[in-house]
């Protein structure tokens, strides 16, 4: 490997790593779909009328296409932009199976300089999910069996109710729906203006769908210290299950200080993105469930590190799912862990995938389709797909 940045943007200059000639990148293409969702909703951040899905897809000699995603809400063609400026020129040529050395040389990149989390660090997730996808397709099994994961079904837990703009009489009705249709757990926004809102908000969802479903509620990030505090002996008194981004996500000792208190658990990990952030949330004792999410870590490789390093220390081990699950249905469940596996589900974007994610009774069936189950459903670009966004990478040979 040649040194310096220009070495490794220049393929021609590229040690190939081992691998078969199968395995060779010929391309990359990047594009976005944004799907408009069936309600407008809010939490305490924002205002949501569509989820956009950053996709890449990496194409190999042998044919087989690799489809690594993310999640957003606003700036896809930022994500699509990293790769196709710097990831893309550093990826053909070389090999798909060499998943970790790939995964450090991206790191490393000149872009390590402006950033090693946000869109620089999703860029890289998505591409890591691509390799972890063809590399199940090579294997011909699903990536969950890959990762010598369990076979059974994994409960989930259902974000898409309890949204911050309803009224309560709809927020009632929301959960009660859910719960109705199989979900044991479900979760509440709050982050009202007035904590005293969301007080009356959990005791009424309490009230309505009785004391056997598990509750969890989330912040997004929208309360100070004082606040968040004042709302636990609420959160306590209705039984919330965890206590999600209670205060800004970078302030490791409020969520320390607040987790100490010992009253509820706290949880926290959409908004970390990488091992050592983490690492440093679990060493403060400042958070019991952690949720790292494998779009905004780096990728699958990341994600397996840290869900080890969580499970190994005995947390909670709960995706945030920025894919809606797409991915993390083949995560769970790979990792020894002493609690049940659990992870989240949104149905915004079921229709954008070739292989959609089966729940019944608020369980995942695990899927059975060689790969990480990224791949696009044929129709969906034409339906979906952002003007202006994107770009290919070939090698010349
Ligand atoms: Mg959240």
């Amino acid at each position: 490997m040649s040194d310096g940045a220009l070495g490794l943007l220049s393929p021609a200059r590229a040690d190939l790593p081992p691998g078969d000639e199968g395995s060779v990148i010929t391309s990359v293409e990047t594009y976005a779909l944004s799907v408009p969702l069936p309600r407008t909703i809010a939490d305490a951040t924002a205002f949501l009328t569509a989820w956009t899905v950053p996709v890449v897809e990496i194409r190999t000699a042998d044919g087989r296409v690799g489809t690594g995603i993310s999640g957003v809400h606003c700036g896809p063609e930022l994500l699509c932009q990293v790769i196709d400026r710097y990831y893309a020129p550093a990826l053909v040529g070389t090999s798909a199976e060499d998943i970790l050395g790939t995964w450090k040389r991206l790191y490393w990149l000149p872009t390590h300089w402006i950033g090693r989390s946000g869109v620089v660090h999703m860029g890289l997730s998505m591409v890591d999910i691509a390799l972890w996808d063809l590399a199940a397709q090579r294997a011909e099994v699903p990536l969950w069996r890959l990762l010598g994961g369990t076979a059974d079904p994994i409960e989930t837990y259902n974000t898409d109710g309890g949204w911050l703009n309803l009224g309560v009489a709809d927020l009632v009705r929301d959960l009660q729906s859910l719960v109705d249709r199989g979900w044991r757990r479900v979760k509440i926004k709050v982050g009202k203006a007035n904590w005293r809102e969301d007080a009356v908000r959990v005791r009424s969802v309490r009230q309505a769908v009785g004391a056997d479903i598990t509750l969890m509620c989330d912040a997004n990030q929208r309360w100070d210290f004082a606040t968040a505090n004042r709302m636990l002996p609420v959160l306590t008194e209705v039984g919330m299950d965890w206590f999600e981004e209670p205060v800004h996500a970078d302030d490791i000792e409020a969520h320390r200080r607040l987790q100490q208190t010992g009253a509820i658990d706290v949880a926290a990990g959409e908004s970390l993105y990488s091992y050592h952030a983490f690492a440093s949330f679990i060493a403060a004792d400042a958070l019991r469930v952690v949720q790292v999410d494998v779009t905004r870590v780096g990728g699958v490789t990341e994600w397996l590190q840290i869900a080890s390093h969580a499970a190994a220390r005995g947390l909670r081990l709960v995706p945030h799912a920025g894919d809606m699950m797409q991915v993390h249905q083949h995560l769970v469940g790979t990792v020894l862990t002493e609690s049940p596996p659990l992870v989240e589900f949104i149905p915004w974007t079921q229709d954008v995938f070739r292989h959609r994610s089966v729940v019944r009774d608020g369980y995942v069936e695990r899927p059975q389709a060689p790969g990480a189950s990224s791949a696009v459903a044929a129709g969906a670009r034409e339906r979906w797909q952002v003007k202006g966004v994107g770009a290919t990478t070939t090698l010349d040979r």
